[in-house]
């Protein structure tokens, strides 16, 4: 097995432990609410391009997958916003 591929398994296992793919998971419900409630818009910029539904809290920093938590971003924003989450 290549060295990145055991790094990768032993990421994911953590990541299980954690419980972090468990808060991660957004039900399709929440995501229809959230993406009704966003007026198909991004809320950093107004974008209707390739909308995502994001964690506002990421999940990595202790954040769930409840509508409380959950906004619409456009693709763009959303990449920008995972690297700041990042600490990049
Ligand atoms: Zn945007």
């Amino acid at each position: 097995m290549p060295r990145d591929m055991e790094r990768f398994n032993a990421w994911r296992r953590a990541r299980r432990a954690a419980g972090i793919d468990k808060r991660a998971y957004v039900s399709a419900e929440n995501r229809r609410l959230v993406m009704a409630a966003s007026g198909g818009g991004c809320s950093y910029c107004g974008s209707s391009d390739e909308l995502q539904v994001d964690h506002v809290v990421s999940v990595r920093l202790g954040g769930n997958s409840e509508p409380d938590n959950l906004q619409v971003l456009c693709k763009s924003c959303n990449s920008r916003k995972n690297w700041r989450d990042a600490g990049w």
